[in-house]
């Protein structure tokens, strides 16, 4: 078996690896050879910990596994840990040996980023300009820095309930040579691609604060109840996902499909825009939404493609096991 901790995946793994390894399971669910098992997740009565399993198969990338771990609100104040703890293990798809344990955290993050930089670039439009981030928190960073990787941008616009974490985002537009302004919610409208990633459980972004053409990755909804975007506003979107039925139960889809605002049958797997079988934007004027809901081949995805990189690179602890 193969170990990764989590202290060398910052070295190894970067985002176009990352980008490459989601974009390659995103086209393989939709083309019917990966498929992610039913999610578990549990409050332990512990800790007032959140802890549970996302596992799936990808029969394409020979990959079988899952993510186990989940949010410890109190690990910052009490242990110096961060909140969220997760650990991948690997499978060989042929005979069921453990193969791999790899630490999850920053995967988590270079996951999610790297599925609405996939979004960013199968949807929105070649000439967008301004982006705009709605969040500022932990995951901001990693969505923005892997999203300006996509297109020639030449301004950053944020807006964040809590402003004094603006500077979080503004310092990676700086690192990435860019301007940045504080805006108010109306002023979103300036942008042609935007990311929301908060934890909200009421809607922030509403459709007046969306110009047409727009692309929007919404990737703070993962938990049935929580909402970034305004339900007639993911009505008013074509709107594209990872997995849709996580989209219409968990993700920001959930509260349009409530409405009745929006059918699931309307409601696109991204990986077919990469595949080819289905053409993405239709027109300039379009707005279009990706539903990243977050699946576990992705964690698989990534963890897999950092194995084979502590193997090249000679850092994979082996251990008879
Ligand atoms: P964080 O705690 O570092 O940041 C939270 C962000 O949400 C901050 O910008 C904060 O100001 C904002 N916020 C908090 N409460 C809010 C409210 N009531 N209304 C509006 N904004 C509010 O968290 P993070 O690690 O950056 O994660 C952000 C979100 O992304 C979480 O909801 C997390 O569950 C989700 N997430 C999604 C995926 C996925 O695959 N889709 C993966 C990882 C995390």
């Amino acid at each position: 078996m193969i170990i990764v901790p989590e202290k060398e995946i910052g070295a190894l793994m970067v985002r176009k690896e990352s980008y490459e390894a989601v974009e390659q399971v995103f086209a393989a669910m939709a083309a019917g050879d990966a498929c992610n098992f039913p999610v578990v997740r549990e409050a332990i009565g512990h800790a007032d910990a959140l802890y549970g399993f996302k596992g799936g198969f990808d029969r394409a990338g020979m990959t079988l596994g899952l993510k186990a771990g989940g949010y410890w609100p109190n690990n910052l104040e009490t242990h110096g840990l961060i909140n969220h703890q997760s650990t991948v293990f690997l499978f060989d798809p042929d005979t069921g040996r453990v193969k791999a344990l790899v630490g999850g955290n920053l995967l988590t993050a270079l996951r999610t980023a790297a599925a609405s930089s996939v979004s960013i670039n199968h949807l929105a439009r070649k000439d967008a300009k301004v982006i705009g981030m709605v969040g500022a928190g932990h995951q901001a960073t990693f969505q923005l820095r892997a999203a300006l990787e996509q297109r020639k941008f030449d301004k950053v616009i944020g807006w964040n309930l809590h402003p004094e974490m603006l500077p979080n985002i503004e310092k990676v537009a700086t690192e990435g040579g860019l301007p940045f302004e504080a805006v108010d919610l109306p002023g979103l409208v300036e942008a042609d691609v935007i990311i929301t990633i908060t934890s909200s459980f009421a809607p922030i972004l509403m459709s007046g604060h969306v110009a047409d053409g727009t692309h929007i990755a919404c990737m703070g909804t993962d938990t049935v109840g929580k909402q970034e975007v305004a339900a007639d506003l993911v009505a008013r979107a074509s709107v594209f996902t990872d997995e849709v039925a996580q989209a219409v139960t968990l993700g920001e889809s959930q509260h349009a499909i409530a409405a009745g605002l929006k059918r699931q049958s309307d409601i696109r797997q991204i990986g077919e825009v990469i595949n080819g079988t289905h053409r993405g934007r239709s027109s300039d004027d379009e707005v279009t939404l990706f539903d990243g809901t977050g699946v576990g081949l992705q964690d698989l995805a990534v963890a897999s493609a950092v194995v084979d990189l502590a193997v090249q690179q000679g850092i994979a602890i082996e251990v008879d096991f």
